[in-house]
């Protein structure tokens, strides 16, 4: 009687065994294919920004699809990738819209993983919200690497969602929306003022964010005194200024009377401005030898954030937007 329970139980024991070792020895003898397909699908580490080409991008891409995104199934971070993530960004993170993917938009990426029927996709950005204006009107006004120059304009009716007054000193002690910028410029310019604090210098904010209706009324004065040609070569047309992004702040010191002149690029501050601004995310957007290709005069002092990944490799490589975006599309 007790051999034959005993004898019962090990060949129970035996089948379970058996079971479940075969079990735990299929995924590493068998799969090999699985197991690397699942690590490929957990999103990149790494900051990913528009027109980056990697594996990386297609994870992400993968990811933004299986959202259901219509974005391209390739290794390209190309405008449809900035859109959905910008799209993602006003819904759940409002504070840090940007278009590009960092630690932030992967936590959220993965939180709406476990939980799909929380994402409606364009729901904050339509894909093609500004189809045939000319000039060209960006799909995408959100996004901090956007191109705005005469041929690449903003809808008239963005209005940055994020724009905050930084903490630096100003010339003036008026509360103007002028004083204002996008709360990641904001922050950006607040450490690049402490930086130049720190060498001794002293930088003055003049002029930051500027709506669409300021930019026309502007614009308009110019053109009834000077005539539109000639108005259009110093001051931009409404949608064509980069002050409507909200990412743009004009310095200056006490040296050029905070006046919005070339001299201030000769000053100390001015010096240092250009060889540090990108290290605090900012570039120097209409340099002295890039006149022909911004199609705007030398002006040492206006600033335009676009984040430290891309202020460093435009620094080192010594180039403009326009010729960034040039370079990529056609890459791509
Ligand atoms: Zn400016």
């Amino acid at each position: 009687m007790l051999n034959k329970g005993l004898f019962i139980f090990i060949f129970f024991s035996l089948i379970l065994f058996g079971c479940h070792g075969v079990d735990d020895n299929k995924p590493s003898k068998t799969n090999n294919s699985e197991q690397e397909e699942t690590s490929e699908l957990e999103l990149p580490k790494k900051h990913l920004k528009k027109f980056d080409t990697h594996d990386s991008v297609q994870v992400l891409n993968d990811h933004l699809l299986s959202l259901g995104y219509e974005v391209n199934n390739t290794k390209h971070f190309d405008s449809l990738t900035t859109w959905a993530l910008t799209d993602i960004q006003l819904q759940f993170l409002p504070e840090h819209v940007s278009g590009m993917y960092d630690e932030q938009t992967r936590d959220i990426l993965n939180q709406l993983k476990d939980n799909q029927e929380k994402i409606v996709s364009e729901k904050k950005l339509k894909k093609t919200q500004y189809p045939d204006r000319l000039p060209e009107v960006t799909d995408n006004p959100f996004d901090v690497l956007a191109l705005v120059n005469k041929e690449h304009a903003l809808p008239s009716d963005y209005i940055p969602h994020d724009l905050v007054v930084p903490n630096v000193r100003f010339p003036f002690t008026e509360d103007v929306p002028k004083k204002q910028l996008r709360k990641m410029a904001a922050d950006a310019l607040e450490n690049l003022f402490k930086a130049s604090d720190e060498a001794g210098l002293e930088l003055y904010a003049q002029s930051g964010y500027r709506s669409y209706d300021r930019q026309k009324t502007i614009f308009d004065n110019n053109v009834a005194r000077h005539g539109e040609d000639h108005a259009n070569t110093y001051s931009a047309r409404p949608g064509e200024s980069e002050h409507q992004t909200g990412l743009v702040m004009d310095v200056t010191n006490r040296t050029v009377n905070f006046e919005l002149t070339t001299d201030f690029g000769e000053t100390k501050e001015g010096q240092w401005l250009k060889d540090n601004a990108h290290l605090y995310g900012f570039i120097i957007r209409y340099p002295e030898d890039k006149v022909e290709i911004t199609k705007y005069q030398y002006e040492p002092w206006h600033i335009r954030y676009v984040g430290e990944a891309l202020a460093s490799e435009l620094y080192e490589n010594n180039l403009s937007l326009e010729e960034h975006y040039q370079k990529n599309l056609e890459e791509n």
